[in-house]
């Protein structure tokens, strides 16, 4: 529904042509609001926000946030950045530079525009974690010089980043340490454990286990993960974040690989590679702060929401 002039906002969201920002884009033109999407479609994609291109109030921009933008909205959603490991090594100083160069140009927009800006963080800020689950007070145990580096100092800089621009210009900042989260249009290919394993799945491939599969992952439908985006978004000045959102229900990778099977009827059968270097043994996030301040938690549980995402895969078939 559009909305009256007065409430309506222009709302930049960078990286909304991918997996995240295209459900987000999705809430907030049925909000009403009128939405910018910028990206550079390295691992997104026009398909995802096609729906939206006859809609007035929504625009696409092809620009690459390293470089300086400027237009004129309300508030900025920084999505930008590639997200899964085999994207994010292709091209490690790439990654580096759309977390930090694509963070600093949008806080000087949003510091031009004195508005409101959002940044999504990730639980890598956590590294492979020491204390379990974890809570945003923890520092992390992140190596700098590995091949996840790029990916997890690229985010911890750019939360630097956001704190020093909220505490040295006042920069009304909202940042998000986003978990494992999946659904519908994560693409076929972008080597993540839940496409993985449903495209194996269906194709009739063995299911690809890296190690022994103990290692665990707690993973969060994105319906319910833009809600706590935009309830984040919505949320009072003190409320800066960090803040974990994420789904609590913690699972093995052979846990998630029989799930799979069971659901898609598939019998494909398991196979183990070698487990990449710095691999997290565990990730869980603790959310008693999402639940307090912003009175969110999620409630899609795993085998409805790799349901519907299976029947996603199905259908791209
Ligand atoms: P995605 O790869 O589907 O989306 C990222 C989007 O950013 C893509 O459309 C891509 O083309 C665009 N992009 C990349 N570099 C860019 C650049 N330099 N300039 C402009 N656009 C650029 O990934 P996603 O899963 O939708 O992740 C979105 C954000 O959420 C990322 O910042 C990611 O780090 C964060 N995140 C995601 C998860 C998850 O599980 N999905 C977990 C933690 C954090
Ligand atoms: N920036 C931008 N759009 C704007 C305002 C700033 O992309 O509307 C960029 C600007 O080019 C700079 C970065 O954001 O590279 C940081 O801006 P800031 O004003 O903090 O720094 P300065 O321009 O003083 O170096
Ligand atoms: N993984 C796996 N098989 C795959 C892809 C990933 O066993 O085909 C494992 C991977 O080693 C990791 C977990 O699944 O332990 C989650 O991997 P993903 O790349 O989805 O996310 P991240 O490692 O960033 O949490």
């Amino acid at each position: 529904m559009p909305r009256l002039y007065e409430s309506r906002k222009r709302i930049l969201v960078t990286g909304g042509a991918g997996f995240l920002g295209s459900h987000l884009i999705d809430r907030l033109i049925g909000q009403g609001h009128e939405v910018i999407c910028v990206d550079n479609f390295f691992t997104g994609t026009k398909r995802n926000v096609e729906h939206h291109h006859a809609n007035p109030r929504f625009e696409v921009i092809r620009h690459d946030v390293c470089f300086p933008l400027k237009v004129e909205v309300d508030e900025i959603y920084n999505l930008a950045c590639p997200a899964s490991p085999p994207h994010y090594q292709h091209n490690p100083v790439y990654t580096i530079k759309t977390s930090f160069l694509g963070a600093m140009n949008m806080l000087g927009l949003a510091k031009r525009l004195k508005c409101r800006i959002f940044q999504a963080s990730t639980s890598e800020v956590y590294g492979d974690p020491s204390i379990h689950p974890q809570v945003e007070s923890y520092w992390g145990n992140v190596n700098p010089i590995g091949t996840r580096s790029c990916y997890d100092e690229g985010k911890r800089s750019a939360e630097t980043l956001f704190f020093d621009y909220h505490r040295q210009h006042g920069v009304d900042i909202k940042v998000a340490r986003i978990f494992n989260t999946y659904g519908p249009r994560m693409h076929p290919r972008d080597g993540r454990v839940v496409s993985n394993f449903i495209t194996q799945a269906l194709a009739g491939e063995d299911l690809t286990i890296y190690g022994d599969g103990s290692q665990t992952r707690s993973f969060c439908y994105a319906d319910d993960l833009v809600e706590g985006f935009l309830r984040l978004m919505a949320s009072d000045t003190a409320v800066t974040g960090p803040i974990n959102l994420g789904n609590p229900g913690e699972f093995t990778m052979l846990e998630l690989a029989e799930q799979v099977l069971r659901l898609t009827g598939s019998s494909s059968k398991i196979t183990h590679k070698p487990l990449p270097a710095d691999d997290p043994k565990q990730r869980q996030p603790d959310i008693t702060q999402a639940r307090v301040k912003l009175g969110w938690e999620p409630k899609v549980d795993l085998s409805e929401g790799l349901k519907s995402t299976i029947a996603y895969f199905r259908n791209l078939a």
